[in-house]
């Protein structure tokens, strides 16, 4: 699991994959102004969730150049398949898809058996652990088992009915 400590320096500073430049730069130039990219220390990758390292691999790919803002997540179906996901940005913000929803539409898109067993959520440049939006919340709560747990990196094991109780909900008779 990650301990905070593990990747700083003897001063506290964070020695970590993050301290090296945002690999979009060769593409969309220097952050904007308004953002402030901080360096965390990052669980490692050898993280003995092997679903959270899926997630973190898929969050590299991330298309985030207006928020720089990399998460990933990763999905095991009823059957054990791991589908991922990452965050897609639009220049139309509002367009944009999260990590999260994009692992569960994909999944469902390339036959994965529902509801899915787990899922593990990432972010590689947020200053601290980072959960899932409400958005996201709910289309969870639709396709994940009742006792799925939601692995976020940094935090630990959650229920969807604890990250949103009382979820909107309709009974189409599955
Ligand atoms: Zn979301």
């Amino acid at each position: 699991m990650w301990h905070p400590g593990h990747s700083r320096d003897k001063d506290g500073h964070a020695q970590t994959a993050n301290d090296a430049p945002y690999p979009s730069d060769l593409i969309f130039g220097a952050p904007p102004a308004h953002v402030t990219l901080v360096a965390f220390p990052r669980p490692t990758v050898d993280d003995l969730n092997p679903l959270l390292a899926q997630a973190r691999a898929a969050a590299v790919r991330a298309f985030a150049p207006y928020s720089r803002f990399r998460v990933g997540a990763a999905l095991r179906d009823a059957h054990g398949s791991v589908y991922v996901g990452c965050n897609v940005e639009s220049a139309s913000y509002g367009l944009t898809i999260c990590a999260e929803r994009n692992a569960i539409f994909g999944a469902i898109a390339a036959g994965a058996a529902r509801p899915f067993a787990a899922l593990a959520v990432t972010c590689l440049d947020a200053t601290g652990p980072c959960t899932p939006c409400g958005a996201c919340r709910q289309v969870m709560a639709e396709h994940l088992q009742p006792d799925a747990p939601v692995h976020i990196d940094g935090l630990g094991d959650y229920r969807i009915s604890d990250l949103l109780p009382l979820a909107f909900g309709l009974d189409v008779g599955e």
